[in-house]
């Protein structure tokens, strides 16, 4: 019997606000312990939660990116349940009005196919804190720094079909998040994550079977994962004629699998209820029309400029474009050198991603400025230096504080392309290796590159290859 899997996704993106979503707090990550909540986040009585208007526009702006509808009129919500990491005893979301509703992203999987999947819905809520087990022997320690920041929830339908799919959903969610620079998408301090709700059922049945929710999942390795292991393990227990419990799970990558956190039955019963300190959130057409005019370019619309108005190889296009902090960085460089668009992309795709992989950075962390970058490329290619001198200066660069222009200076780099002397080199070289240039006469023509490496040696690099290899040719065949 063959099987199908579904899958739909829940996507917590943490936005990019400096304040929380209720109150004035900051949301910096990393501070010490329990110093940025303020009696709003702790859950004193008497206070009460003001909305942030920017985690709004934010959450319009992802739907006007989906092409959704943004809710005129939307609700604040409490989701009642008791933990010690959430002081009010409640999390306001959105439940029956949220702010996004429908909408969908195209992906595009390995083999170049694309396919639709539709996004229920996108709600605003607010994040819990942390509960740290690992700080006392035997306590728990609260961390409420993280409780009050503004989420944006992405839903979607039930429309992924394998865990390929969904790992390139989730992967194109975080890359639009980013370019629309709603959030840093920073899955190490979970400012992205997901949950995997994963179904199987015969394969032409109409009807969904019964789903596993994987929740928290922060990779896109482990997303694969997870689902990979709940489709196997449900297969196996409807094969063996067991059923499948509609409960939630966690994935444990260290030993790639899923285990059952709380089943569905004795789960809580939530006593949604519109939130009575927060007014319904109304929003204009003016705005939306507002937030539609900012809306930035994005991928595909960077790909299509790239390729046709810069002329750079489509595949070169989309790995610039495929993260929005490299394309920026690529634009900037152009800002300053936009003679040759494909030099300034091989250059990045090549020497400074090599650097960012080495180093482990992002492109923010980068030494090297793109004005600089900008400097060293024209320098190529108004033949002052050669490539090869110019791989060299730019390790120079990413430990110097000097320009392009003053280090050429200093080390006396400039190219030689006066004839006349490079003349000379060839004359000397052409005497001490007469051999090889015999060889040549005789027809052996890979000795050239030998004798063009003599020269080069001899000038230290400086000399321009080109005019090299032509002025031997000329001076053996004289
Ligand atoms: P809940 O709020 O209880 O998690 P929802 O109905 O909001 O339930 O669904 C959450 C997610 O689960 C959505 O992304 C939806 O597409 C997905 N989903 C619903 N039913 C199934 C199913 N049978 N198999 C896989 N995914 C499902
Ligand atoms: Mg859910």
């Amino acid at each position: 019997m063959s099987w199908e899997t579904v899958i739909g996704l829940e996507i917590h993106v943490q936005l990019n606000t400096n304040s929380k979503i209720f109150s004035g707090a900051s949301t910096s990550y990393g501070s010490e312990q329990n110093t940025n909540t303020s009696l709003v986040d702790l859950g004193y009585p008497g206070v009460l939660p003001v909305l942030n208007k920017d985690a709004v526009m934010m959450a319009i702006k992802f739907g006007l990116a989906i092409d959704a509808e943004i809710s005129r009129r939307s609700i604040f919500a409490r989701k009642n349940y008791f933990y010690p990491d959430l002081p009010k005893g409640y999390q306001i979301s959105q439940y029956e009005l949220p702010i996004v509703q429908g909408g969908s992203l195209e992906i595009k999987l390995n083999d170049g196919t694309k396919k639709v999947i539709g996004i229920t819905r996108a709600h605003l809520e607010e994040d819990a804190g942390k509960s740290i087990h690992d700080k006392f022997n035997n306590e728990t320690a609260i961390d409420l720094n993280r409780a009050g920041t503004p989420l944006l929830e992405i839903v979607s339908e039930p429309d992924i079909r394998s865990a390929e799919e969904a790992s390139s959903y989730m992967q194109q969610i975080h890359q639009l998040v980013r370019y629309l620079k709603i959030s840093d998408g920073n899955m190490q301090e979970g400012s992205f994550r997901c949950d995997a709700n994963v179904s199987v059922r015969p394969s032409g049945q109409a009807e969904f079977g019964t789903r596993a929710e994987v929740k928290n999942i922060n990779s896109f390795r482990f997303v694969e994962n997870a689902i990979n292991y709940e489709v196997e393990r449900q297969i196996e227990r409807l094969e063996n004629g067991n059923e499948i419990i509609q409960e939630t799970r966690l994935y444990d990558p260290d030993k790639d699998e899923t285990r059952p956190m709380r089943s569905k039955e004795e789960a809580n019963d939530y006593r949604y209820f519109p939130d009575p300190d927060l007014l319904p959130l109304e929003i204009d057409q003016e705005t939306i029309d507002k937030i539609k005019n900012l809306l930035p370019e994005l991928f595909e619309e960077k790909v299509i400029r790239y390729t046709e108005d810069l002329k750079i190889k489509p595949n070169d296009a989309e790995e610039i474009a495929k993260n929005m902090q490299i394309a920026e960085y690529f634009e900037a460089t152009l800002d300053h050198f936009d003679n040759d668009p494909q030099l300034v992309t091989n250059w990045i795709l090549s020497e400074v991603i090599g650097v960012l992989n080495r180093e482990n950075i992002e492109i923010n962390a980068f030494q090297i400025e793109p004005t600089q970058l900008a400097s060293l490329l024209s320098r190529i290619e108004d033949n002052t230096i050669s490539s090869k001198i110019a791989k060299n200066l730019f390790n120079q660069l990413l430990t110097s504080d000097e320009t392009v222009d003053q280090m050429i200076k200093q080390q006396g780099l400039e190219q030689i392309t006066d004839e006349g002397s490079i003349n000379e080199y060839v004359a000397e070289v052409l005497n001490e290796f007469s051999d090889q240039k015999d060889q040549y006469l005789a027809g052996k023509e890979q000795v050239l590159g030998f004798l063009v490496g003599q020269v080069m040696k001899r000038t230290q690099g400086k000399a321009n290859p080109k005019m090299v290899n032509e002025l031997i040719i000329n001076q053996i065949k004289k």
